[in-house]
């Protein structure tokens, strides 16, 4: 899609941190990162939100979730993942992703 930030960043066009990769999914690290571990798993396919997500992208983005945190080596001590949504949701690119935080011990509480 025109002038996304994370079609761009797929194609290559915008430098990132790749971190796994697959053909439905690409996965980089957060330019301002908020914990140790913080990975943006991203459909190859543009969706806006969550809320487009279908069925095969659902299941190719829990199946990076999974390979990511091994990589990463949280799988055992544990992390978060976030999926910000709309306005409220205080989402800024409107192409959805997913946050996977973790490495340290995160607030209990999200705001
Ligand atoms: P959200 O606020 O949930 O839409 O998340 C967007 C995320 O994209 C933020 O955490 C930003 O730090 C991150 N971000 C923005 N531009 C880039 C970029 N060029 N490379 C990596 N991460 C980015």
């Amino acid at each position: 899609m025109d002038n996304c930030l994370f079609c761009k960043i797929i194609a290559g066009e915008i430098p990132s941190t790749k971190v796994y990769e697959d053909d439905k999914v690409y996965a980089f690290r957060d330019i301002h990162p908020q914990a140790p571990v913080h990975v943006l798993i991203v459909p190859r396919k543009h969706m806006d939100n969550i809320l487009e997500c279908d069925a095969d992208t659902a299941t190719a983005l829990t199946d990076a979730i999974r390979a990511i945190a091994a990589q990463e080596g949280v799988a055992e001590s544990g992390f978060r993942v976030i999926s910000n949504c709309g306005r409220d949701g205080a989402q800024s690119v409107n192409h959805l992703h997913v946050h996977l935080l973790g490495g340290t011990q995160l607030a209990e509480k999200m705001a």
